[in-house]
């Protein structure tokens, strides 16, 4: 394992250990596949939107500790969100991990613990994964790789 910030580790442990919202949305009304060739990350994300919300949003597929963890503590912070509150997000995310982003910003709350990753630039597109398959389903495309 990464020699990150022992907190952060602990949290990325566990969401890798017991991933939140691991499963597929019966009816969901937005999918969308995920690859990140580099590591050989692979997860299908599922939403369901009701007026512009995010009502529920889930993921399977397999990857590393990074990739995993990323997308639980993803589908945690999105739920709830308008589709806007979403975009928004993943432009705070995307910042903190390739352009020195503020990990205390309130508007990441538990994501923050993905801070250190930015030391380890192969592990970026791990992180990132998720959250272009969530851009991708929003936007109504069927796929999204890392590249
Ligand atoms: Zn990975």
């Amino acid at each position: 394992m990464m020699d990150l910030n022992d907190l952060y580790r602990e949290v990325i442990v566990d969401h890798n250990r017991s991933p939140r919202n691991f499963r597929r949305i019966d009816g969901a009304t937005h999918t969308a596949d995920g690859y990140n060739p580099l590591c050989g990350d692979r997860l299908t994300l599922s939403m369901k939107l009701e007026d512009g919300v995010i009502r529920d949003v889930a993921f399977e597929g397999s990857g590393c500790a990074i990739s995993t963890a990323s997308a639980s503590l993803m589908t945690e912070s999105l739920k709830g969100r308008t589709v806007a509150e979403a975009e928004t997000l993943f432009d705070k995310f995307h910042r903190l991990l390739t352009a020195g982003g503020d990990e205390n910003d309130p508007a990441l709350g538990k994501l923050a613990v993905l801070a250190g990753v930015r030391q380890y630039p192969a592990r970026i597109k791990c992180a990132i994964l998720c959250w272009h398959a969530a851009r991708a389903a929003l936007h109504g495309d069927k796929s999204a790789t890392t590249e």
